[in-house]
């Protein structure tokens, strides 16, 4: 009598299902007891290693909105949760949903402090570039904890240093792939960000960590920042706490929407 194929994988898969693997479920069967000699069945098996505390707390996930638990940094209304460079207020134009870089006006960074965080940022390069090459093409960049940057450059058909173009952690770490659209499309950044932590003697005990998403295409895989992003030089630390995000103005209208972070 032929077998029929799918009757067996059928039959495999709900083995497979309930006890992980039809070897794994067989021999524990076979040699697990409830004590005093009973036998355990292999749901009793498998409840063994069922975790049901903590419940994960629900999160909304609205589309096209940032998730439920999430703080608004810029949802297209004005700049309330930003402050200047210099901490007056932020000066960048707010316009149609957007804000943008005010050229030469200083950077504008969060009035709140952060620590691990995952920050969503779109943001869109200038379209008029003429006479503006390599790091002077659409050039902004977000800066975690106000220390380490993540640059944000013009990077499509734009030639210039690879660990200073757009999604590098600036002069420490070049993206995987470039990922960048053309110059007046928007962008995003998902960011993951694990600060790091200095003992009580402001020693570092553990370096900060980032994981980047590229319009959805993973560009840094958990690397390891090696200290406060320097143009000239090496980097190191000097102990923080939480601190704001920061976004630069480096002389190119950039611009930025749906902002939102949430705290890790
Ligand atoms: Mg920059």
């Amino acid at each position: 009598m032929m077998h029929d194929p799918t009757q067996f994988f059928s039959l495999k898969m709900l083995v497979s299902l309930t006890c992980g693997s039809v070897m794994a479920c067989s021999s524990s069967a076979e040699t697990a007891s409830g004590g005093a000699g009973e036998e355990l069945e292999p749901w009793q098996l498998a409840e063994k290693t069922e975790v049901w505390e903590p419940v994960p707390s629900k999160v909304e996930v609205p589309s096209g909105a940032p998730p439920s638990d999430a703080i608004a940094l810029f949802d297209g209304q004005d700049l309330e949760e930003w402050e200047a460079e210099d901490g007056g207020p932020a000066k960048w134009l707010v316009e149609d949903d957007v804000v943008t870089v005010a050229r030469r006006q200083g950077g504008i960074r969060t009035k709140r402090d952060f620590c691990d965080i995952q920050l969503h940022i779109e943001w869109r390069s200038p379209t008029d570039i003429k006479g503006m090459d390599g790091q002077d093409r659409g050039n902004s960049g977000v800066f975690l904890q106000e220390r380490y940057e993540i640059q944000v450059l013009d990077s499509h058909e734009n030639e210039t240093y690879p660990n200073g173009q757009a999604a590098a952690v600036y002069k420490q770490h070049i993206p995987l792939v470039n990922a960048t659209l053309p110059r007046g499309k928007w962008q995003s950044y998902d960011i993951i960000y694990t600060a790091p932590q200095f003992d009580a003697d402001s020693e570092l005990e553990s370096p900060a960590y980032v994981t980047i998403l590229h319009n959805g295409v993973l560009v840094q895989n958990h690397v390891k920042v090696q200290g406060k992003t320097e143009w000239i030089g090496e980097p190191s630390y000097e102990a923080h706490g939480c601190a704001p995000i920061f976004l630069q103005d480096h002389d190119a209208a950039v611009s930025f929407r749906n902002i939102w972070v949430r705290e890790l």
